[in-house]
């Protein structure tokens, strides 16, 4: 849709994921683009950050990408490794896969560096869009044009202000002067630090490259995601009491010997303490907010209207979905911008809460849940009914990672539901066991 009757001007704050998908999608329905980065240029090496190296890339990501630029998407699953499942790392080394679908459909781990550099290409190709590094947003005036006021005192006014600067984001703080936006802001007792497997001697994956590695010890766990050069990502999650026991060398090694022994022989000893020494600590907390926008002048998405725990990989998805749906109602309201903007608000906010609060409750799931026989056996008896039932019975994981035709709240709902004839059954084989348990000692009693 290039034929909008007169440009408008967007700002996008923020050039991270999120906020350059949504350039990009501004920009190709034919808006004239600029974004404001707080930092400098990632591509250069020197702004390059530790953090979080990769991601895991699923449906609803890939389906926004594939709205916004076929060809691009295309080239970025070109350098994804897919991992079909779990593969839990027990304690005393055995190990168990543990697959995330029936039909074999897998999430698929990504450069987080790549993928932004990529996008960032993307951005300087486009006519339309300027990139403006260096510029944090200090100030928003919604009055009427919107103006913004940057920390080097520079002034500019846009048509359309999008938020898209982080879950500590200053665009969503400026808005509440101007809407009452309900907003939560939720710290977990966990943080998070990263660590690296690397290539073993032939340069080849030291274990298997098409699983995310889970070492699940209830209170905390360790997490590994393939590299394309061989190597794995790997992030201890923990309690911040249990993280600051671990002080000391002698501490840290004792603490991982007991835990995680097979990941240290994989990790090296030396390469765990340089990380230790090193690598910052990550807080992890949830964000969620309602309304989104300020008639259509103002509109918060990505992690700056939604933070949630990295527990699901859905952090940027959801981001990247929000684009998608964002453009859908563009194209219904046929550029109307304050009916969409409304109308997203309206729509939106059930689902963002939604995977807010399946990302937290999916912490309990891969530290915990995972090593129990009655979890494995319940996730057998959900493929046993997707299997005969197809449409009908659906996994909440497959409709959260892979099904990106159904809106987060709706597989909550469906779920929710499935459960209920899940404890049905169980309840049934229950009953049926004890009813012959007890028909069986009546008989015993008769014989003797
Ligand atoms: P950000 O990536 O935070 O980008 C915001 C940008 O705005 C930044 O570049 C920042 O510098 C800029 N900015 C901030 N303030 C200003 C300002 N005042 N002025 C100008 N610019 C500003 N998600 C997944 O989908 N899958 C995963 O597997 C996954 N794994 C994760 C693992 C970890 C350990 C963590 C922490 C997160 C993970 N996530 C994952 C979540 C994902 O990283 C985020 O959801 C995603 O990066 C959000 O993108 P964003 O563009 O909204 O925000």
């Amino acid at each position: 849709m290039d034929d909008i009757k007169e440009v408008k001007t967007v700002a996008v704050i923020g050039a991270g994921l999120v906020g350059s998908l949504a350039a990009l999608a501004f920009a190709k329905r034919g808006y004239q683009v600029t974004v404001f980065e707080q930092r400098g240029d990632p591509r250069l090496a020197k702004n390059k950050n530790l953090r979080s190296i990769n991601l895991a890339v699923s449906d609803r990501g890939v389906n926004a990408l594939r709205n916004v630029d076929f060809k691009l998407c295309d080239s970025i699953l070109q350098h994804v490794i897919p991992m079909k499942g779990r593969m839990i790392h027990h304690v005393e080394g055995e190990l168990e896969s543990q697959r995330y679908d029936l039909d074999n459909q897998c999430i698929n781990s990504i450069d987080r560096g790549y993928l932004n550099d990529l996008l960032l290409n993307e951005l300087d190709n486009h006519e339309l869009i300027k990139v403006e590094f260096g510029r944090k947003l200090e100030n928003l005036n919604l009055s009427g044009q919107p103006t913004l006021t940057f920390a080097n005192l520079d002034i500019k006014s846009f048509d359309i202000v999008i938020g898209a600067d982080g879950v500590f984001s200053a665009v969503r703080h400026l808005l509440q002067k101007y809407i009452r936006m309900d907003f939560t802001q939720e710290y977990i007792d966990s943080t998070y630090l990263e660590l690296r497997i690397p290539p073993g001697e032939d340069g080849d994956f030291q274990i298997d490259a098409n699983h995310l590695h889970i070492w699940p010890r209830h209170k905390f766990m360790l997490i590994a995601l393939p590299n394309l050069d061989g190597s794995f990502t790997s992030t201890l999650f923990a309690p911040w009491d249990v993280m600051d026991t671990l002080h000391s060398d002698e501490k840290i090694l004792e603490f991982f010997n007991e835990n995680f022994p097979d990941a240290v022989d994989l990790i090296t000893e030396k390469e765990l303490l340089y990380a230790f020494h090193m690598h910052p600590r990550g807080k992890l907390l949830s964000v969620t907010c309602n309304k989104y926008n300020h008639t259509g002048k103002c509109l918060i998405i990505g992690d700056a209207s939604h933070g949630m725990v990295p527990f699901y990989g859905q952090g940027m998805n959801c981001g990247f979905e929000d684009v998608d749906v964002l453009m859908a109602l563009l194209d219904k309201h046929e550029d109307d911008v304050e009916k969409a903007f409304n109308e997203y608000t309206e729509t939106r906010h059930k689902d963002l809460v939604a995977i807010v609060d399946l990302a937290k409750e999916n912490y309990k799931e891969m530290r915990h849940k995972v090593t129990s026989k009655l979890f494995v056996l319940r996730k057998r008896v959900d493929f046993i009914l997707t299997y005969y039932l197809r449409e009908k019975w659906i996994p909440l994981y497959t409709m959260v990672s892979f099904r990106s035709d159904i809106p987060y709240s709706e597989a909550v709902a469906r779920v929710e539901f499935q459960n209920k004839i899940l404890l049905g059954i169980e309840g049934l084989i229950v009953g049926t066991g004890v009813f012959i348990g007890v028909k069986f000692l009546k008989w015993l009693g008769r014989k003797f």
